[in-house]
């Protein structure tokens, strides 16, 4: 019955009261676009651009990256589509920019740090975007560009003057306790926010996303966690900025409802995940969302949360 429910359900999410809820995908090239724009999701909250050039030793031509990043945004011409620049380094590595034998890669010059090293590979990148936007007969106002792992209001400041040179929207990923911490501030510079729940969770509670044996630690139920997203989300309500979350935690349904509670406006996810997501929002209440988060995040624990946040959402 619940999966003939979840098969059912068709967009635009919203709660059973009618709040809005973009709910979109995590993509990284123009097939998984495509195949995204083919089943329910609105549009693409995170583009992964460095998984296209994974393979590479040598840095992709402006031109050849502009062909790229156009075959992503033409997948959905109506529908935002957010690109997120090179990150760079640590799970990730790209051997025309990654700095080899760092200590402690995830800590070290990885995202947008790469361009304190050569400013050149990002703004070559920001000018494949706009050139992208164009290919793609989408205004360059509504294409949306986030950095990662941005951990200052200046680093947002510096990013946002580049994208905004070349009259694009600008925004920056919150995976940094301190961008959390500091949202407001940050938010003065940019026009939105998108919570990277995989690397928040790491640096926030200083345990490897990659290990298993930390797995319990980096569960995205951690009230910590969400004590983070709470704060980034009201920050985004103060200024009437919109604050996504594209971690993982998007594509828990249960968890979907509790970041709507805590007042995020958009979910992105792994395609395949938006009709479980969409079609439990659809059964929950503005108000229920509210009261499972304001549970979840008072909880003590990531089990006493799920209970708590599973309790108000059923009742
Ligand atoms: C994240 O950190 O949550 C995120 C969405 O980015 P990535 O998983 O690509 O690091
Ligand atoms: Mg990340």
């Amino acid at each position: 019955e619940e999966l003939e429910r979840v098969r059912a359900w068709r967009g635009p999410a919203a709660t059973s009261d009618g709040e809005r809820v973009d709910v979109l995908a995590n993509v990284q090239h123009g097939e998984s676009a495509r195949q995204a724009a083919g089943g329910q999701a609105e549009g693409v909250g995170l583009f992964r651009t460095e998984l296209c050039f994974l393979g590479r030793d040598k840095e992709p031509s402006v031109e050849e990256q502009a062909q790229i990043y156009a075959e992503v945004l033409a997948a959905f011409p109506e529908g935002k589509v957010v690109t997120r620049t090179l990150d760079a380094g640590s799970d990730k590595p790209l051997a025309f920019i990654t700095q080899p034998d760092e200590p402690n890669p995830a800590l070290g010059v990885r995202g947008v740090r790469i361009a304190s090293l050569d400013p050149g590979v990002l703004t070559r990148q920001l000018d494949a975007l706009a050139q992208a936007a164009e290919q793609a007969s989408r205004p360059l106002a509504d294409t949306w560009v986030m950095a990662p792992m941005i951990a200052t209001p200046e680093e947002a400041e510096s990013f946002a003057g580049l994208v905004r040179d070349r009259g694009m929207k600008p925004g920056v990923m919150v995976e940094v306790p301190s961008v959390a911490l500091q949202a407001e501030q940050v938010l003065a510079h940019v026009d939105f926010l998108s919570i990277g729940t995989n690397d928040l969770s790491q640096y926030a509670m200083a345990a490897d996303r990659m290990s298993p044996s930390l797995a319990g630690l980096t569960d995205p139920w951690q009230p910590a966690v969400l004590r983070l997203i709470a704060m980034t989300a009201a920050a985004g309500q103060q200024v009437g900025k919109p604050v996504g979350v594209c971690g993982e935690a998007a594509a828990d349904p249960a968890l979907a409802a509790v970041l709507v509670g805590l007042g995020v406006t958009s979910l992105s996810m792994a395609a395949g995940a938006v009709p479980g997501v969409g079609a439990r929002l659809a059964q929950v209440s503005r108000e229920q969302c509210r009261r499972a988060a304001s549970a979840a995040s008072a909880a003590a624990s990531p089990a006493q949360a799920r209970q708590a946040a599973g309790e108000a959402l059923a009742g």
